[in-house]
């Protein structure tokens, strides 16, 4: 089995002429594309021919774009890459105003619904349509877009890639040697207490050198996206933020009451744990990704491929075929090796009913479960097959659901056959990571909130978002965390809080983790009969808003009920963890 993964569907290599025959084509397809909606035709053959177009051109765009950013994801050094790099992003920022361009032409269409109903291609696409539509409304005046586009370069994104800089190049002294700051985070999960507490304290000591520049950063970024929302129109950020995740306030606000509803069992899992490893009053910062008890089994990947087949397979055949298939094409890229990304992601190759998944595979059981989460992704991709590209764009929300389902179906059937030492280590784990993403993940929002906030008045000082975070850790996390030893930096360490042009990078992970969970659970409930709902679900997520597409398999996302129940889950889990804490 070879275990690194087969490009070459995409091209033999940088020296193939089709790649740069497609090269040569992508900018004059984007020069087409400008003539055609100049052109003098009636608007129903114009907005079929764009159609055309733009599904051509995401192909194409598509297979180069990967081809490249595939190979630097494993080679990150490869020279002919990178420079491809550079010319693929002159390139996309080209594209980007022609798309601005036919998002006007659509909103100018004042019977689009009538234009729509004369043309079955354009009655296929009639919600990414009718999207433009409303989005035109919310589009930069052309005059002035180039020039935004152009300033965002050296404002947002040269202070995003600033503070990517900061934190590469960040080294921290930890007993009496320099370390990367990523290595030195790494040793939060270390088994040896001590490796984690002076770990901590190395890293909480360090930021001083960074924090004056990261916090320039921060206000920088947050500035532009409020220019940007006045910009576009938008009454605020968030406002902002929904829209491009297809997402209404009354969904937002459902999922975060709820959360707040559970953060009371969520600090019993946390005192539980505090106390499990020694500790009076709350875990201490430092503890929050110890690692507990002794049960873990290591597995080759021959292992985690049966392991795969077989607990997925119960879920349906179909599906451990899917997995079988994509480690026997060579899907993945399964090792860490020097020159490759850490992480794990899935990447969708949407002409191809195909997708590339990369690992760093080290023989956990949680790399099992990272494989069954990015084949997760795979098989969402699957479902989409043959769609036009323009209906396979999956907002950030929805876009864990099946990942996370994968992830919780493999948890649940390894569950069943476990004995209680490798229950007790496995619920830890997946408590861990609840944890994160709804305890951690609703003090950024509520970190975030504030930050745009107060910048419309005023930049923050360091101590005022050193406090800003510690009171938001108050909020979510309460006495489940130790008083005295919490995080003032953790503005400074998640790069999310910095993409240009990406706001509220938070809420979407607990929107995915609880979907997911609540989805998984509604299978449970109606057994086989939910598999093709679920797989038309998965299909559908580019289709619709995200209530729209949540209530076609009977959810409604807009109440708290909703999320109550797949947080009812999770506190299961909580109570069986205490229980077993206590024996
Ligand atoms: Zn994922």
């Amino acid at each position: 089995m070879k275990n690194t993964w087969d490009l070459s569907f995409l091209y033999s290599g940088f020296d193939d002429a089709n790649f740069h025959a497609d090269l040569k084509k992508w900018p004059e397809m984007i020069d087409e594309q400008q003539a055609l909606l100049e052109a003098d035709l009636p608007v129903l053959e114009k907005l079929e021919k764009l159609a055309d177009s733009i599904e051509a051109l995401d192909a194409l765009s598509g297979r180069v774009y990967a081809f490249v950013s595939m190979t630097l994801s494993t080679e990150a050094n490869h020279p002919v890459a990178q420079q491809y790099q550079d010319k693929l992003s002159l390139i996309s920022n080209k594209s980007r105003l022609v798309d601005s361009a036919i998002t006007r032409f659509v909103g100018s269409i004042e019977n689009l619904d009538e234009v729509i109903a004369q043309s079955e291609k354009l009655q296929t696409i009639a919600f990414a349509l009718r999207e433009m539509k409303e989005e035109a409304s919310h589009t930069i005046p052309a005059e002035i877009e180039p020039w935004l586009l152009q300033m965002s370069l050296s404002g947002g994104r040269a202070f995003s890639q600033l503070r990517g800089k900061l934190e590469s190049n960040q080294m921290v002294e930890f007993r009496g040697k320099s370390y990367p700051l990523a290595a030195v985070r790494g040793m939060a999960y270390d088994g040896d207490p001590s490796v984690r507490k002076d770990a901590y304290e190395a890293e909480i000591a360090s930021y001083k050198k960074i924090d004056l520049p990261m916090s320039y950063c921060l206000n920088a970024i947050k500035m532009e996206a409020l220019t940007l929302c006045k910009a576009k129109g938008y009454d605020s950020v968030l406002d902002m933020t929904l829209a491009t995740a297809r997402m209404d306030r009354e969904t937002l606000d459902a999922m975060i009451s709820a959360i707040k509803e559970y953060l009371p069992h969520f600090r019993r899992y946390l005192k539980a744990k505090a106390k499990y490893l020694g500790h009076e009053n709350g875990l201490p910062f430092y503890d929050l990704f110890a690692p507990v008890g002794n049960a873990s089994k290591a597995y080759t990947i021959e292992e985690a491929r049966e392991v795969l087949l077989r607990e997925m397979g119960k879920f349906t055949p179909v599906m451990a075929e899917f997995m079988d298939n994509a480690f026997e094409q060579r899907w993945i890229d399964v090792y860490p090796r020097e020159g490759k990304r850490g992480g794990a992601f899935c990447s969708r190759m949407h002409a191809y009913d195909r997708s590339l998944v990369l690992t760093n595979f080290q023989g956990s059981f949680s790399d099992i479960s990272t494989l069954a989460h990015e084949l997760g992704h795979a098989w969402h991709n699957r479902c989409m097959a043959g769609l036009p590209s323009v209906l396979t764009h999956t907002p950030m929300p929805l876009a864990e659901t099946a990942s996370i389902f994968n992830e919780t179906m493999l948890a649940h059937q390894v569950l069943k056959n476990a004995t209680d030492e490798e229950r007790f280590t496995l619920l830890e784990s997946s408590l861990m990571e609840s944890t994160q993403t709804c305890v951690d993940i609703l003090s950024r929002y509520l970190f975030e909130t504030e930050v745009i906030d107060t910048r419309t008045d005023h930049a923050m000082t360091v101590e005022e978002l050193k406090d800003c975070m510690l009171r938001a850790q108050e909020a979510s996390y309460g006495d489940g965390l130790s008083k005295d030893v919490r995080h003032p930096y953790m503005w400074a360490c998640k790069s999310h809080y910095y993409s240009s042009g990406l706001n509220f990078y938070n809420f979407p992970y607990a929107f995915g983790e609880l979907f997911g969970k609540g989805v998984f659970a509604q299978y449970l409930k109606e057994g086989e009969a939910f598999i093709p709902k679920y797989c038309q679900l998965l299909r559908s997520c580019g289709s619709g808003t995200i209530a729209e597409v949540a209530a076609s398999v009977g959810i409604d996302v807009r109440q708290s009920d909703f999320w109550r129940s797949s947080l009812e889950v999770v506190k299961g889990e909580i109570d069986e963890f205490c229980a077993l804490c206590e024996k």
